[in-house]
């Protein structure tokens, strides 16, 4: 049995909160994800340069890229996000996901400051 049999849950669960578009942009950006923290309830990355904190405890997801800025009022996801999340531990980003997605979920979603850690 191969990799392509399993169902897929969190791209299953990522395709309910970004386009398919943005999905395949994503895609192209895990490579790009770069962890200053990296789990395992905290993770403080770059991807192509925009921040992205995921804060388990705190149930929170902070970014600022302008995408973000835009879909976030609808609990929707940017590229960066997504790649963050096809890029750590899947059982995670299921967890995560499965809270971003129910319109009860309490998890938070912010707009931050875009670029830069450690710069003012
Ligand atoms: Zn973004």
């Amino acid at each position: 049995m191969t990799d392509a049999d399993q169902p897929d849950r969190r791209r299953d669960l990522l395709a309910l909160c970004t386009e398919a578009k943005r999905l395949a942009r994503a895609e192209k950006e895990v490579g790009k994800v770069a962890c200053l923290i990296d789990g395992p309830d905290l993770w403080i990355a770059s991807v192509s340069a925009y921040n992205v904190v995921l804060d388990l405890p705190a149930s929170r997801l902070q970014h600022g890229c302008r995408d973000f800025q835009g879909q976030v009022r609808e609990r929707h996801l940017c590229k960066h996000i997504a790649a963050l999340l096809l890029a750590i531990d899947e059982e995670v980003a299921v967890q995560v996901l499965e809270r971003v997605v129910d319109p009860a979920g309490d998890w938070h979603l912010e707009a931050m400051a875009a670029r830069g850690f450690g710069k003012s």
